[in-house]
């Protein structure tokens, strides 16, 4: 049973007022451990702490900071077998998929952010006459807060935090209460990676109570967010009075748009991953596949023969492909969206209810068969909100035009895939598809130089690259005057 403690000002303490949460692994309901249940006093003391850190953390060379985030990548490096077995028990993730993406990707995020903030250099605009220098001068934004959600734990907890490091900012960070061990892991390497005392905090608790404190503190200047839509537009709401910084990265109901001509194996074989993967708990993973009318009965006989294949199966074991869904109440709320589409007159084509246990270890965890629908309405809630579980949709379309009015027929716009061998189709349909992301012919491809982030209900702003480097810094305009024209 461990007990984790929040990191303050360089110190790892218990939450002020005592309280505590249990962790449970999602692949047997055992309680791990408990989690600190902090309050705004913690958040007060890591403002605090981080006040005092600001001025010489803001100060100190692009050099300095580089180097800190790159001694963290190579501690994460070091550690990487034992973060691996934690983010796959705390998850519930098979330990294949953390470490293949999950760990290596935040060693990464890391590395990135070390390298991008060696490149990111103000502007400069001169006129015609050289009358005056116009230079944007980036400054640190101050105390930032970043918030992080349960399904890929520490690989988004590290997008947020070093980028904010990188640019000179002092952060406050939060990881979901559901899965806090790894980055509980990585703050405890904070000092040994270099980082000054109060430059990176991180509080553990309950959204509602320590989420919502860094949210509501006057003196955090920003707050970059991902999680679900309905907090994202709660904490626009909240901070609406204060004209925070804001970076919302929030949920999805992403399109697979599967025209006749594609690759058929090549489609298949990446629109099972992209549906499944994680269980389905990406925010990127496809929910509605959208299959041109002519090959619709061979594409879906084929998706659901192979989704029938995919057995949930211990996290731990090497050869699991699918592991058990973060928590008892999400599995019940993907459950619930199964029976209503059930209720809906839906066909289940494959899953639609629990998967057996594994094994013994595994016989009070959370697992759920992959399951397709069919025959359902294109406006029915089913295909409208997100589930984010391993329960996609299949819908037919005629024609281009009605391809891209059932993929924009959504409140949400993350991401869209798209399968065609037709070059001028994939471009106009990418170009039509109303997200943030499109990929032609491949799914979750990243290169984090790219800007990454939805539009509609899917988000606010964009990560990645220098965009993040951007929100996390204020632009200042400075304008000098070279007394060759007007003063
Ligand atoms: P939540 O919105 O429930 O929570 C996200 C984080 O916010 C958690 O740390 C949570 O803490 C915290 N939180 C909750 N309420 C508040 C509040 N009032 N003030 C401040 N913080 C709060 O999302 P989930 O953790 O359930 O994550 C799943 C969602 O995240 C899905 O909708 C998914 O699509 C989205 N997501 C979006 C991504 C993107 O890049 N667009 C990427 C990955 C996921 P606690 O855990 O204690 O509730």
């Amino acid at each position: 049973m461990f007990h984790l403690k929040n990191l303050i000002g360089g110190e790892l303490l218990d939450p002020k007022d005592g309280g505590w949460i249990e962790n449970i692994e999602p692949a047997t309901g055992d309680v791990l451990g408990q989690i600190p249940r902090s309050q705004a006093a913690d958040v007060e003391l890591a403002v605090q702490a981080a006040s005092r850190a600001f001025p010489s953390w803001s100060q100190t060379s692009f050099e300095e900071r580089s180097a800190c985030l790159r001694r963290w990548g190579a501690l994460i490096a070091n550690h990487a077998e034992a973060l691996i077995a934690a983010e796959s028990q705390d998850n519930g993730k098979p330990v294949s998929l953390a470490r293949s993406v999950d760990i290596p990707r935040a060693q990464k995020n890391l590395e990135f952010f070390a390298g991008a903030i060696e490149h990111f250099a103000s502007e400069a605009h001169i006129p015609a006459d050289a009358s005056h220098i116009h230079y944007t001068h980036r400054k640190p934004v101050g105390i930032v807060g970043c918030i992080s959600p349960w399904n890929l734990p520490l690989y988004l907890f590290t997008w947020k935090i070093a980028p904010a490091l990188a640019a000179g900012n002092c952060v406050i960070a939060k990881p979901s209460e559901i899965t806090p061990v790894t980055a509980w892991m990585l703050s405890q390497w904070a000092t040994e990676a270099g980082f000054p005392e109060g430059v990176f905090n991180v509080l553990h608790g309950y959204g509602h109570e320590v989420g919502q404190a860094i949210v509501d503190h006057p003196q955090i200047k920003a707050i970059s967010f991902t999680g679900g839509t309905q907090t994202g537009a709660h904490i626009a709401r909240t901070t609406a009075g204060q004209f925070k910084k804001l970076s919302l990265e929030l949920g999805g109901k992403n399109p697979a748009l599967v025209f006749a001509d594609c690759n058929f194996d090549s489609a298949l074989r990446t629109t099972l991953r992209s549906s499944f993967a994680n269980q389905g708990q990406i925010c990127l993973c496809s929910s509605r596949i959208l299959i041109e009318e002519s090959i619709y009965p061979a594409f879906r006989d084929a998706l659901v023969e192979k989704a029938s294949r995919i057995i949930p199966g211990d996290p731990t074991d090497e050869t699991t492909k699918m592991g058990a869904v973060v928590s008892a109440a999400h599995r019940d709320k993907v459950l619930g969206y199964i029976q209503t589409a059930k209720e809906l007159g839906a066909t289940v084509l494959c899953g639609g209810e629990t998967s057996p246990a594994p094994n013994e270890r595994c016989a009070n965890g959370f697992f759920i068969q992959p399951t397709i629908l069919e025959g359902l309405d294109a406006q029915c809630s089913i295909n409208q909100e997100e589930i984010f579980g391993p329960v996609i949709t299949l819908q037919p379309f005629r024609s281009e035009t009605e391809a891209v009015q059932l993929a924009n027929n959504s409140s949400y716009g993350l991401a869209a895939t798209i399968w065609t061998e037709n070059l001028e189709q994939a471009h106009r349909v990418a170009s039509r598809v109303e997200t943030g992301i499109a990929w032609i012919n491949c799914w979750l491809v990243r290169d984090l130089r790219t800007p990454f982030g939805g539009v509609k209900a899917s988000g606010v702003g964009r990560e990645g690259g220098f965009e993040a480097l951007r929100f996390f810094t204020e632009p200042q305009n400075v304008c000098v005057s070279t007394g060759n024209g007007a003063h």
